[in-house]
């Protein structure tokens, strides 16, 4: 495209809240075919609540929230917050943590009034030597409903879980359908276990789900769809997104997220609005149009 023509796209996406840093992001939006999104925070607000408390037999949920806090107070995940914002509400005294590690896309571990804390996902307890079969079948029932379950770890026995809920944004069920219209094939990616990341899927009517992707993972589903042929772009908004929009044709980060994703990105979505990827493909396909 001209230098011209590229200038009219960028002011015009800018005007609608999509920010196109390069060139190339403008003139490759129109070839995309395989949009590769992320869940939490792209798909989702990312502002996720505890909707649901449930001790193991044996634990009371008083205990179980205390020491999770106590843990998740040292943890800058978005899941970590949701619970931090549930012991305020209910006035808890925390106390402090020692030996905290926070393993990235698993959860976190620490010791509290000497109890080891183990908080995270089923496969981070299991690793850690905790078997979660007692509160399982209840979680299963949870993450049906697109809940998000933390598995909470006391020395080696479960403790219970808590659910946390992340509302779908307004607009991204239109956008996926939008895209979908157009023949664009869209992939969840999802550090998520796979019974909430389908549920969140059948919502929106996306099939193709990725679940359980380690952070370091996310790049190599891009990879190895663009060794397919495919064209990809990639939405996400996390730390654990941005190898992944480095990697993809076209990287979209959502303004709403942190400032690493953006800067591994060539278009920024002002508001996190999903529609904003329909509209830079329109000004791509008018741009390319022009010099044509
Ligand atoms: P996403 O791809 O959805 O943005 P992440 O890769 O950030 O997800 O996290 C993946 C999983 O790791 C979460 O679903 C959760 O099970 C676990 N996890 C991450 N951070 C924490 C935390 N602070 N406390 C508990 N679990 C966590
Ligand atoms: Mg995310």
């Amino acid at each position: 495209a001209t230098p011209m023509s590229i200038m009219v796209g960028v002011g015009k996406g800018a005007q609608h809240g999509v920010l196109i840093r390069d060139a190339e992001a403008l003139e490759r939006m129109e070839k995309v075919d395989t949009l590769v999104v992320d869940k939490t925070g792209t798909l989702t607000e990312g502002r996720p609540k505890v909707v649901h408390i449930e001790p193991a037999p044996g634990f009371d949920a008083a205990t179980l929230l205390r020491k999770l806090a106590s843990v998740e107070r040292a943890s800058e995940h978005p899941l970590a917050a949701a619970i931090m914002a549930d012991a305020q509400a209910r006035r808890l005294q925390l106390s402090p943590v020692n030996d905290f590690d926070s393993p990235v896309g698993q959860g976190v571990v620490g010791s509290v009034d000497g109890t080891r804390v183990v908080s995270g996902s089923a496969k981070f307890l299991k690793e850690s030597g905790i078997n979660v079969d007692a509160v399982n079948a209840v979680a299963e029932g949870f993450r049906a409903q697109a809940v998000t379950v933390i598995f909470v770890g006391f020395d080696d026995q479960v403790a219970g879980f808590v659910g946390v809920a992340d509302p779908i944004k307004m607009n991204t069920q239109e956008a996926i359908s939008v895209l979908r219209s157009e023949g664009i094939r869209v992939v969840m990616l999802t550090g998520d276990g796979k019974t909430t990341a389908q549920a969140v899927g059948r919502q929106l009517g996306i099939d193709d789900v990725i679940a359980d992707v380690l952070p370091q993972d996310k790049a190599a589903v891009v990879q190895r769809l663009k060794a397919e042929g495919r064209v990809v772009a990639m939405a996400g908004d996390g730390v654990n997104d941005a190898p992944a929009l480095a990697a993809a044709d076209v990287g979209i980060a959502m303004g709403t997220g942190t400032d690493v994703a953006m800067e591994s990105a060539g278009v920024t979505l002002l508001h996190g609005d999903l529609m904003g990827i329909v509209r830079a493909r329109r000004l791509s396909q008018a741009t390319m149009r022009n010099i044509r």
